[in-house]
Parts: C-alpha cells; sequence; structure tokens
C-alpha cells in the first residue's frame, strides 16, 4: 500500500493522458506541452500569528495549461500539500474543463497547513498575505481560483477582497470574478456552494439511465463529509438513495438501513466530525470499503482506493469525486473485479462548471436564478457523459480513458487551430 502512496502524483496524471493519447495517436508535440505545467509559482510570506510569534508558510500556483481560456482551479490548504500533488491537481483541471466544454484551462494552488490549527483571524491573514503574494499571476481573465479541500467560500471572499484592495480604484468592482466559489453577497452563484456534489448525482442519474438502474433503489457509501462528499450524501439521500455508511477524518460510521444524513449534518456542524454520531455504529477505517453496496464514492483525499481496497470492494460502481482517488494498481484491481469507474474529471466537474456560470454572472453584472443555473449545469454533465460513453463505445476503451481522449481531442484541436508561438 505504501509504494502505491509514494508514487508521483503528477506521474499517475500524466500516465493516464499518454494512454488515452496512445488510443488517438495524438502528436509528440501536444504530448510534451501537456506533460508539465506552463507556469510553476512558490511563495514564502511570512504571517503574523496571535502569540506574537510570525510563521513562513509556503504557498504555491501552478498553471498547467490555458490554450482553451483563463487557468482555473483550486486552492487547498491542507498539511500534504506539496509541488508533485499541485502539479496534479492542475493537470486535472485542464483535462476536466476541456472534457466538459467550458472555455477554461487548468490551475491549483495551495499552502502547505492544517487550517484547524489557527484561529479565524490568523487563517484570514495566511489567506491575505498569500493571496498578495501571487499579485497578478492572479486575475479575473488570467487565472482564478475557487475553493477545494480546507478551502471555503469566506477564503474566497477574502481573496476576492484582497485582490480587489492592491487593484487600481477603477477596476475595483469589476475583479469580482478573480475566484470562484464566492458566498452570495460578495458575488457567488446560487448553487455553486453544492455544486460538485450535485455533479456527483447528476453523474450517478446518467449511470442509472444508461444501465437501467434505479436511482432511489441504490445503496452508497462515500469517504469524505465535507463540502463534495457532505453534500452529495444529503443530496443521493434526498433522492432516495440509501446511505450505508460515510467515513471522515475523525472516524467511520455506518447504520443499518441508512443514516439520517439530515441529523449527521447537524452532527457534523456541531462537533466537527462524523465520530460519536449516535444514531450509527462506529466501524473501523477499513470496513468502509467491504460495506456491502452498489456505489462507493470516494470524496476525500488522492491515493484513498488501493489495490487492497478495491479487491475488498463490495459494489458494483466507483464515481470518483476527490481528485485522483484511484491508484493505478487499484484500477487495474477495479477492471478485473467488473467494477466499473466514473472518473474524477467527469465525476467532479460540477464545481467548475457552476464556477465558470458565476464567472459569466460576474463578468456581464447579472445574477441568474437557480432553475437557470441548474437546467445548464445538468446539461453541460449530461452532454459530457454522453460524449464519454459515445467515445468508450467507439474505441472499445475504459470510461477514464474515453474521458481523456474527449478532452485530448478539444485540446488537440485547439492547438492545431492556434499553432505554436512564434
Ligand atoms: P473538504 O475539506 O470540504 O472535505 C474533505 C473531507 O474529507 C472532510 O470530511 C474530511 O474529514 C475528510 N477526510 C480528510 N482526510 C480523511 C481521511 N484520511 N479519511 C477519511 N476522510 C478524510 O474538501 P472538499 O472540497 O469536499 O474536497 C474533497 C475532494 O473533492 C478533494 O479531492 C477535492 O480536490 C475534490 N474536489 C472538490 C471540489 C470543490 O468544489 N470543493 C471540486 C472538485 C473536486
Amino acid at each position: 500500500m505504501s509504494d502505491e502512496r509514494q508514487r508521483s502524483l503528477h506521474q499517475v496524471a500524466v500516465d493516464q493522458f499518454q494512454k488515452a493519447a496512445d488510443l488517438i495517436e495524438l502528436n509528440d508535440a501536444y504530448r510534451e506541452i501537456l506533460a508539465q505545467p506552463k507556469n510553476e509559482i512558490i511563495v514564502n510570506f511570512p504571517v503574523h500569528l496571535d502569540d506574537g510569534t510570525a510563521k513562513v508558510f509556503t504557498g504555491y500556483r501552478i498553471q498547467h495549461n490555458n490554450i482553451l481560456g483563463p487557468y482555473k482551479g483550486g486552492l487547498r490548504f491542507h498539511p500534504d500539500v506539496d509541488l508533485d500533488e499541485v502539479k496534479a491537481l492542475a493537470a486535472w483541471m485542464t483535462f476536466k474543463t476541456a472534457l466538459v466544454g467550458i472555455p477554461f484551462g487548468g490551475a491549483k494552488g495551495g499552502v502547505t497547513m492544517a487550517p484547524s490549527a489557527y484561529n479565524e483571524c490568523e487563517l484570514q491573514r495566511v489567506v491575505r498575505r498569500f493571496t498578495h503574494a501571487l499579485g497578478s499571476n492572479i486575475g479575473p481573465d488570467h487565472d482564478i481560483p475557487a475553493p477545494d479541500l480546507g478551502t471555503t467560500s469566506q477564503t474566497m471572499d477574502w481573496v476576492m477582497d484582497t485582490y480587489a484592495n492592491i487593484s487600481p480604484p477603477g477596476d475595483r468592482q469589476s475583479v469580482k470574478g478573480v475566484v470562484t466559489g464566492k458566498s452570495i453577497t460578495c458575488g457567488g452563484s446560487l448553487g455553486r456552494a453544492e455544486a460538485t456534489g450535485r455533479g456527483v448525482l447528476y453523474s450517478l442519474r446518467h449511470w442509472c439511465g444508461e444501465v437501467g438502474e434505479r436511482l432511489d433503489a441504490l445503496k452508497v457509501s462515500i469517504q469524505g463529509f465535507g463540502n463534495v462528499g457532505g453534500h452529495f450524501a444529503e443530496l443521493a439521500s434526498e433522492a432516495g438513495c440509501e446511505v450505508m455508511a460515510v467515513a471522515d477524518h475523525t472516524g467511520t460510521i455506518r447504520a443499518d438501513g441508512g443514516l439520517d444524513v439530515v441529523k449527521l449534518r447537524a452532527w457534523v456542524d456541531d462537533t466537527g466530525g462524523v465520530f460519536g454520531f449516535p444514531a450509527a455504529d462506529p466501524i473501523d477505517t477499513e470496513e468502509l470499503f467491504s460495506e456491502a453496496v452498489d456505489v462507493f464514492v470516494p470524496a476525500a483525499l488522492e491515493n484513498q482506493l488501493t489495490a487492497q481496497r478495491a479487491g475488498a470492494l463490495k459494489c458494483r460502481l466507483v464515481v470518483e469525486a476527490a481528485n485522483g482517488p484511484t491508484t493505478a494498481t487499484a484500477e487495474k484491481v477495479l477492471a478485473e473485479r467488473g467494477i466499473d469507474v466514473v472518473p474524477d474529471i467527469l465525476a467532479n466537474a460540477g464545481g467548475v462548471i457552476v464556477s465558470y456560470f458565476e464567472w459569466l454572472q460576474n463578468k456581464s453584472g447579472r445574477a441568474w436564478p437557480f432553475a437557470d443555473v441548474d437546467d445548464r449545469f445538468r446539461a453541460l454533465v449530461w452532454s459530457a457523459h454522453d460524449d464519454v460513453v459515445a467515445a468508450r463505445d467507439s474505441l472499445d476503451c475504459s470510461r477514464r480513458d474515453a474521458a481523456y481522449v474527449v478532452a485530448l481531442s478539444r485540446l488537440a484541436e485547439a492547438y492545431e487551430r492556434r499553432g505554436i508561438f512564434p
């Protein structure tokens, strides 16, 4: 298991696209371009803590590709953030935006820190100083961050406010689109907070239509109960699915007949985690992976689904809500066992799709009603799924390879049309 975890995550991302590139005999120049980010920005910046000391933090912004539009991707605050991880996450953003057909490129950023170790004032100073250090490396028509693991709409509001304050006075109202995932008060979009979880549910709904299953008859288990896993659990439960087991960083729980997700949400809001939820049984971490369900949804960190855990799964489908949750060896085990996988760049694209809508609303100064957001959102998710199913059937490959084929074909076409400067 440790060997799988030690592998470079960026190399995993490169291997994934190269496999699909072989299927369409992609030109070597495009492969070389896409195998590295265009820009790697690393900043070390000091922040005053409340105990009177100052601490130097390391932050990253990796701009992978912008052939289809401005760089786009989240900011992650987590102790494991490093250059290799952010490079992988940035590359996946390029393929995700290309796959769902929105005019953005791919980027990712983060700060190596545990947000829970700092109070709100300290956290705000970290966010503002990091934004200041990034300076003109981000911008509403250049590179647009969003929330990811360990960051929230509050983080985005602070980034936007800091960026506006370091912009010329005449630009301060027009730069709101420098980040997406903001609160509604600060220019966010209706539907953005739960968009990634909702996109996971729409992915599941599409799969049901494809294979002839009923959504409301499905049992699911979920790793992660944060922005993505928590919203997915609530929406899946509303849609009639039984949420049998849930894990987060505090523990793993299950309940015969399914968890009461509304009560679990209230418990997690009060206590900070699923541990100790009274209406459930605590189980060992590894038991999550052998819970008998129809669908397993990893919605926490990368490399969680190892070969050993893939061998233990008792499900028919894995929907990758997290980025990079499945190791390469686990992927082979899943294929051998006939367990279908909806890949991350397709399953979790809901967040960036509604981020695109937020950016359009900021540009036009007009807020869209939720129904408009949702109709356009569902249409984009389903058309991406249709494209992937068509590519999979015509090339007789996995859903993941097909998703990369669709994305790579769009990127290659843009390079063909634009050429390589000079
Ligand atoms: P989050 O910080 O809101 O939640 C993360 C969840 O994972 C928490 O419940 C945490 O307790 C849990 N967790 C952490 N370590 C764990 C462990 N070792 N075992 C079990 N659970 C653990 O983060 P998020 O925004 O929900 O992101 C989750 C995943 O989804 C990440 O891979 C992220 O890149 C991806 N993603 C997020 C978005 C978004 O819009 N937020 C969009 C696309 C993809």
